[in-house]
């Protein structure tokens, strides 16, 4: 992108935030788009009224805190192998993180995708292979593919152990709560390829907050925050989609038929948040036989944060990471206490690396 467009945008930025004269706060939701605002240096050009809020959307920062300590108890079982991505093994649990475990003699193994678990199943059937299913609609599909190739074959070694959750309703319970004042949404790209832009209708029609679905570009990025700002300041809501070159109305059919096809709609555990309902996906009947929690009889255990880690309101919008005492203090990413340092899309390892 050259530098004229730039200036282009963050000039037209500036001057439509200077006719609001007064402080606006748009939530961007995935934490891909947290990391992408800082490094890009998109968030240092705003306007000092133009706040960003860091949302629900990092895979690892959602996940509750029961889940992982159910995953630590299950890594230490005689031939069971945990098998998760990289960030998920250093998030602390009461007992310690899956990497502390593993240093321990527990089995875990870092995969790169779900398909590295289905392979390490059918090598070696003496083994049981649990998959920790995290993360949103982008990375759902993948899960189901895998849980479909495991029944084709016949794989009696492979579950998973589901945490997927759904952005939409996520943003609907937040609005709901009222607690943050948001006054509109810059939409993930990478999951609205999957859902399709129209998914957020109903944050539009329901809770009337504007809605913009933008790419990780720096430009696109600008351009869907330019448009929230027109329609704050002309008092209009409604649905863009400045990513059209990837996201289409509908998203993706296969991706959404596969997820159909496996999960069903259930209430999901998140952070901090507890039960939500409507907002995660569980095995449907049909593929009940590779949900870990069944098979190995596993029960997750109420959410908590670590002691002063303010991690939940983090992920709700409620505080910023230099809100939080331990921030850069004895909370770093060679030492987090939080998964909000943990990952590499959480909101405090974004402010410690790009905002101190
Ligand atoms: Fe939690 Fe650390 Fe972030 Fe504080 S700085 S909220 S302890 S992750």
């Amino acid at each position: 992108m050259n530098r004229e467009a730039v200036d282009q945008l963050v000039a037209g930025i500036s001057e439509t935030a200077a006719l609001l004269k007064r402080s606006i706060k748009i939530m961007e939701v995935c934490g891909t788009h947290t990391v992408s605002l800082f490094r890009s240096g998109v968030k240092s050009l705003l306007p000092q009224n133009v706040e960003m809020l860091s949302g629900p959307g990092c895979p690892v920062c959602v996940t509750s805190q029961g889940y992982i300590d159910a995953a630590c108890d299950l890594a230490v079982r005689e031939g069971v192998v945990v098998c998760t991505y990289g960030d998920m093994v250093r998030v602390p649990g009461k007992g310690g993180s899956l990497e502390s475990r593993r240093a321990r003699g527990a089995n875990v193994q870092v995969v790169y995708s779900v398909r590295d678990a289905l392979k390490m199943a059918s090598d070696n059937p003496k083994r049981k292979y649990v998959f920790l299913a995290i993360g949103f609609e982008t990375t759902a599909p993948a899960t189901a593919a895998a849980v479909m190739e495991a029944d084709r074959l016949g794989l009696k070694n492979f579950f998973v152990m589901t945490a997927h959750k759904l952005v939409v309703p996520a943003m609907e319970l937040l609005l709901a709560a009222g607690e943050v004042p948001i006054d509109g949404f810059l939409c993930p790209g990478h999951v609205s390829v999957v859902i399709g832009a129209d998914a957020y209708l109903p944050v539009v029609e329901r809770y009337h907050k504007p809605c913009v679905v933008a790419g990780f570009e720096p430009r696109t990025m600008l351009e869907g925050i330019a448009c929230l700002l027109h329609q704050i300041a002309a008092g209009e809501c409604k649905l863009e989609n400045v990513y059209s070159v990837a996201v289409e109305g509908q998203g993706n059919t296969i991706a959404r038929r596969l997820l159909q096809e496996v999960f069903v709609t259930a209430p999901a555990r998140w952070r901090a948040m507890g039960e939500l309902p409507a907002s995660g996906q569980v095995l449907a009947d049909k593929y009940a036989r590779f949900d870990a929690l069944n098979h190995f009889g596993l029960s997750i255990e109420a959410d908590y944060d670590p002691p002063g880690c303010l991690c939940g309101d983090v992920i709700q919008g409620k505080s910023h990471p230099d809100q939080c005492h331990h921030f850069g203090r004895r909370c770093t990413p060679m030492r987090p206490i939080g998964p909000c340092m943990v990952s590499s899309e959480g909101t405090c390892a974004a402010w410690y690396k790009y905002n101190r």
